[in-house]
């Protein structure tokens, strides 16, 4: 899942960011209003965390915006304890809820969690494939009923190629889901935490394993499904 967290204050962003990336969030971070709104506006977030107060401007703006232009993308406000007269403002103006700084860091990921759940159908809330479940909600795994421990980064990895079971993704595609949109194109993060995936769903027994397509990206397939099996030349 990917979020953005539009917020001009470095220690505050830097605990936002860091809560939201160990619940599995791709996070990319604006510091300000423009900055915040040009994201918003290219980028299918799966959730906005708006602070207010923002150097060039109201972040009521950016939920102004997205609102008007049609855009359901569910906003979550932080505010200031002393700020009920804005916070509702931005509750007005289309924001789904609102966390007072500091946060209670809790309050802010079962808040979140609440928000996405509410996101609409899209928003599935079990992915299933093969004997694979992933719950999205509690960010757990299970294979054939027990559950797999996967890493901050290895669980959004899977949770994408679930997402789109049988299709092709592609390294950048998941670069940018799963790590936000200024890490090193060049990595091989993503193979070796596919690498990783691999592993622990064969040790688990799992009916379901990450092909690759050389050149291309990765596919989840069903084993013994021999249509969409790769050829012995697909696999690096
Ligand atoms: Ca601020």
């Amino acid at each position: 899942m990917r979020a953005l967290l539009v917020e001009d204050d470095a220690s505050s962003a830097l605990l936002s960011r860091s809560v939201m990336e160990s619940d599995g969030f791709a996070v990319d971070v604006a510091t300000t209003a423009q900055e915040g709104l040009t994201c918003a506006m290219v980028t299918d977030y799966d959730v906005i965390v708006l602070d207010l107060g923002l150097p060039d401007g109201n972040g009521i703006t950016i939920v102004q915006a997205l609102r008007r232009s049609g855009r359901a993308i569910p906003v979550m406000v932080l505010t200031g304890n002393n700020d009920r007269a804005t916070t509702v403002l931005a509750l007005d103006a289309g924001a789904d809820d609102y966390v007072t700084k500091p946060l209670m860091i809790d309050e802010f990921r079962a808040r979140v969690r609440a928000l996405i759940r509410r996101g609409g159908a899209k928003r599935t809330e079990q992915i299933a494939f093969g004997n694979v479940v992933l719950n999205r909600l509690s960010r757990q795994l299970f294979v054939d009923g027990s559950e797999v421990s996967l890493t901050a980064k290895e669980l959004p990895l899977l949770e994408h190629l679930l997402l789109h079971g049988d299709e092709v993704i592609s390294r950048s595609e998941l670069l940018e889901r799963v790590w936000d949109m200024h890490f090193d194109p060049g990595s091989n993060v993503v193979d070796v935490n596919v690498a990783r995936i691999r592993r622990k769903l064969a040790d688990a027994g799992a009916n379901v394993r990450i092909g690759t397509r050389r050149g291309v990206g990765f596919v989840l397939t069903l084993q013994g499904d021999s249509a969409s099996e790769p050829s012995a030349s697909d696999v690096s």
